[in-house]
This record gives structure tokens, sequence and C-alpha cells, in this order.
């Protein structure tokens, strides 16, 4: 009986690990948190109207979690954008049902216009707080044939995953640091090139995700030293997106 106990639990877990990403979570809520540091206390008294009294990080995992509902799967392009490593977004065939560009640029859309009925402000809010962070993640961008990744078997310390959540969980769990600890480690990087254009960040992550295809090959074994050389840049794209967060939320509530 316990034995069986035990196997429902591991296979729960696992099944919940793989669709949901649950610790994935940190990631956005690192972002929200950094987000909230900045936004001026006339921004944050708007969010707090519209979100009723939640928290940046609190709904920042939202967008995910309904991923579930079959009810809200038209949104799932909404997080991405498949894009061949050599081409701009500009040229390529998009996607009928959205992508992470035009949804951002919904999402500002809708909560510029002051007609937005309270419903639809809440709703793009929450998409707003975690898409910014989505297209940072630079395997967001990635190609379509691997999804982003996805399909890139690597081994983290011995432990099968895949190059898309090596860098959204794996690594950032391996540091064992809370979102807010993460947050309060990242005010120190130094960052001035801000830009309130969703396309040049998705350009930024571009860049990104080229080197880190590069670095990779199907079944490699990642490490102390794939960490220590990638880390910053897990970092670097992390802060940029809190930042930008609060830049763009300070500009629609101004
Ligand atoms: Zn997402």
């Amino acid at each position: 009986m316990l034995k069986k106990l035990v196997f429902i639990f591991f296979l729960t877990f696992n099944v919940s690990y793989f669709v949901y990403g649950i610790w994935g979570k940190t990631g956005h809520r690192v972002v929200a948190e950094i987000a909230k540091k900045n936004l001026t206390e006339k921004t944050l008294k708007k969010i707090n109207s519209i979100l009723d009294g939640e928290s940046l990080p609190t709904v920042s995992t939202w967008a995910d979690e309904i991923k579930s509902d079959p009810e809200s799967r038209k949104y799932n392009t909404w997080h991405y954008v498949n894009i061949p490593l050599d081409e701009d977004y500009a040229d390529i065939e998009k996607n009928k049902n959205g992508d992470v560009i035009t949804a951002i640029n919904e999402c500002i859309e809708v909560l510029k216009n002051k007609n937005s009925p309270l419903s639809s402000k809440a709703f793009y809010l929450k998409f707003l707080i975690h898409l910014v962070g989505d297209i940072h993640q630079p395997l967001h961008v990635g190609r379509f044939e691997d999804r982003g990744g996805n399909d890139i078997k690597v081994k983290f310390f011995g432990k099968q995953t895949n190059l898309h959540r090596l860098w959204d969980t794996d690594m950032i769990n391996d540091h064992m640091m809370s979102y807010s600890e993460f947050a309060e480690n990242l005010d120190k990087i130094k960052f001035i090139n801000t830009t309130l254009i969703p396309a040049d960040w998705l350009k930024e992550s571009q860049i990104e995700v080229n080197k880190i295809y590069n670095g990779v090959k199907n079944e490699d074994y990642i490490g102390y030293e794939y960490i220590y050389k990638n880390f910053p840049t897990v970092e670097k794209q992390l802060y940029k997106a809190g930042i930008r967060l609060a830049d763009i939320l300070n500009d629609i509530f101004l």
C-alpha cells in the first residue's frame, strides 16, 4: 500500500511538473517583483485596483495556469513566436492565432484605452505581466522544428531534461533561491539600454537564442561549467524583463 502511494505521488508530481512547469514559476515571479519595485506610486495604485489587490508576482503565472483549460487554449500561441535563426520577425508568415508580439501589443492597446471594461483590463494586464517575461526567455523565440528547444534533450547533472526547460526552470531552480531573493540579487546589474518596443526585445532574445543553439548538442551533459558560462544571461534577461515591464506599465498608466 505504501509503495503504491509513493508511486502515485511521484507519478502525479512528475506529470504536473511536465505539464505546468511548476518550478518555472520562479522566473516569472522574479520579473514581476523587479517590475513592482520600479513602478510609480500612481501606477501601483491603478494596478492594485485592476487586480483587486492581488500582487504582480502572484498573477505573473496565471497565463500559464489557464493553458490546461480548453476554453483558454486559443491563447497558447501568445506565449512565443518561432522564427528561423537567420530571419527577421517582420519577414515571417504570422500565426493567425497571434504570437508573443501581437499579444503584447494587444495588451498595451486594451490597457491604454479608457473605455475598456475592468474585466478585460484585468485579463490583459495579467497577460502582459506574464508575456514580457516570456519574450525575454530566448527559447520563446526559438526554432519551429525543435519547438523552441523542447525537442533538444540534455542531461542536467545526469537528469533528463530539455533545452527549453533548462533555460526557464532547471538553471534557476538550481540556485535554490526564492523569487524575492533573486530579485534583490539582480538589483546589482547595471542596465541602461531600455526600450519600450517589443520588437526590440525580441531581437535581443534572437541574438541570445542563436548563441544557445550553437552552444549545445542533443544529449549533451549540462553541469557547472555550462551554468557558470550561461547563468549571467539568464540573470540579465530576467532583470531587463522586470525593468521593461515597469517602464511599459508606468507608460500605460501615466
Ligand atoms: Zn508563458
